[in-house]
């Protein structure tokens, strides 16, 4: 039912705005109170903390609603609902009950800092650091690319406690840090290719005092493992974003294609051109089948690294061609404004890079198909 509801949200409300939005590079605030309404912000908050207590296979589902309309809408309710997850799966009885119940509101958005200037893949490069002080903690650094930087108000940052710890992902930590909290900066935005009315900022620490009581957890040096978990949801959530583009692009596609006539005849009669919509089609098809395979595994508990990077992996890479298929399809009015088909193509790369790049997600899969197999 939720599904169904977000599908006529996006097609009445989403849609028609899209265009007008992302051209503007607009934060779209009334789309965002019509998003609280429906609890998506609150999809799998269990219903114990205010939630809808959806599980992933059906969180997927509304994901892929949401960027078949506008993908920076999902964009926004992603990191949100990770930081969440985060505190649900790692956080202490006294996080949940205090951050949860708001979250699920809508009203306090999430923001995820792990990245920063110079590590992006290679985690355990950051430099931010975390000193304990009596009773709270005492964050230094710079995060970068922060979704929802601005807008977001409770972020999951991630920081050396132990900077001497070897490898250093055994002295990394998790903290909730709100915004507001004195020393806590926006620093530079920054203009993208796609990906518009969706903030990236960077974010300044600059001794940033936080309860220990917000510690993640309540344990320091398990942080790694809390991100690690964390980005599990953050693949799945990229597949399903590059699931919804690719279905938007080829429903446009298949709708030219019927009306569009070249050489006496619509296109979609020329034998060529139904080769791109059947091979769309099917691409499609197959990631939207590891997306709900990795949303199961994710739902029966434990970890589903494999699974989610080879959903995030396929889809990702799936997006990026189903998206110039449509542009070809479109010929000369694919390169313009006057559709939709050239937005699919520029908010498809960030499908790429976000939660991990292609390189990154098949050293994932190889790492754990090599224990699988291993040989003794
Ligand atoms: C729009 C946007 C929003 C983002 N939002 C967030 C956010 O909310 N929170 C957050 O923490 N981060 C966020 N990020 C950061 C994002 O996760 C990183 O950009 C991404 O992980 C890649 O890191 P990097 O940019 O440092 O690239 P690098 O790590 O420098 O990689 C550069 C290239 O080298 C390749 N490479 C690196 N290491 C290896 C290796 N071992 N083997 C093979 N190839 C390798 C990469 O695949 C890539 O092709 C965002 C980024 C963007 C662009």
């Amino acid at each position: 039912m939720i599904v169904a509801e977000i599908r006529r949200f996006v097609d009445r409300e989403v849609i028609p705005v899209a265009h007008e939005l992302e051209r503007n590079d607009t934060y779209p605030v009334d789309l965002i109170e019509k998003l609280k309404v429906l609890g998506v912000f609150s999809a799998t908050i269990p219903e114990a903390y205010g939630g809808l207590g959806c599980d992933f296979l059906t969180y997927v589902q509304i994901v892929e609603e949401l960027a078949r309309g506008w993908m920076s809408l999902s964009g926004i309710v992603n990191t949100h609902v990770l930081v969440a997850h985060m505190i649900q799966q790692y956080g202490t009885e006294e996080q949940r009950q205090r951050f949860l119940p708001v979250m699920a509101q809508g009203d306090r958005r999430g923001g995820l800092c792990l990245s920063e200037a110079s590590a992006g893949s290679d985690v355990q490069a950051i430099m931010m650091t975390a000193r304990r002080d009596g009773d709270e903690y005492v964050l230094d650094g710079a995060k970068l690319w922060v979704t929802n930087g601005i807008h977001a108000s409770i972020f999951a940052v991630l920081a050396r406690t132990n900077p001497q710890a070897r490898p250093p992902y055994r002295g990394m930590s998790i903290f909730l840090v709100e915004k507001g909290t004195p020393g806590l900066s926006a620093g530079r935005t920054f203009e993208k290719l796609g990906y518009k009315g969706v903030d990236t900022a960077e974010l300044v620490f600059e001794q940033v005092r936080v309860p220990a009581a917000n510690l993640l957890g309540g344990v320091e040096g398990a942080g790694f493992k809390h991100a690690m978990g964390g980005l599990e949801v953050g693949r799945i959530n990229v597949a399903a974003r590059a699931v919804g583009i690719a279905q938007a692009a080829f429903n446009d596609s298949i709708r030219y294609a019927q009306q569009r006539v070249a050489f006496g005849e619509p296109i979609a009669h020329h034998q060529a051109i139904q080769m791109k919509l059947a091979d769309m089609a099917t691409k499609i098809e197959a990631a939207r089948l590891l997306l709900q395979k990795a949303a199961a595994k994710k739902d029966s508990g434990g970890r589903c690294d494999l699974e989610a990077g080879m959903a995030k992996l396929f889809a990702s890479e799936m997006c990026q061609e189903v998206t110039l298929e449509a542009l070809r399809i479109h010929g000369g009015f694919g390169y313009t404004k006057e559709f939709n088909v050239e937005r699919y193509y520029r908010d498809a790369p960030f499908m790429l890079v976000g939660e991990g790049t292609s390189e990154i997600q098949r050293l994932i899969i190889a790492r754990q198909l090599l224990q699988q197999y291993a040989i003794d």
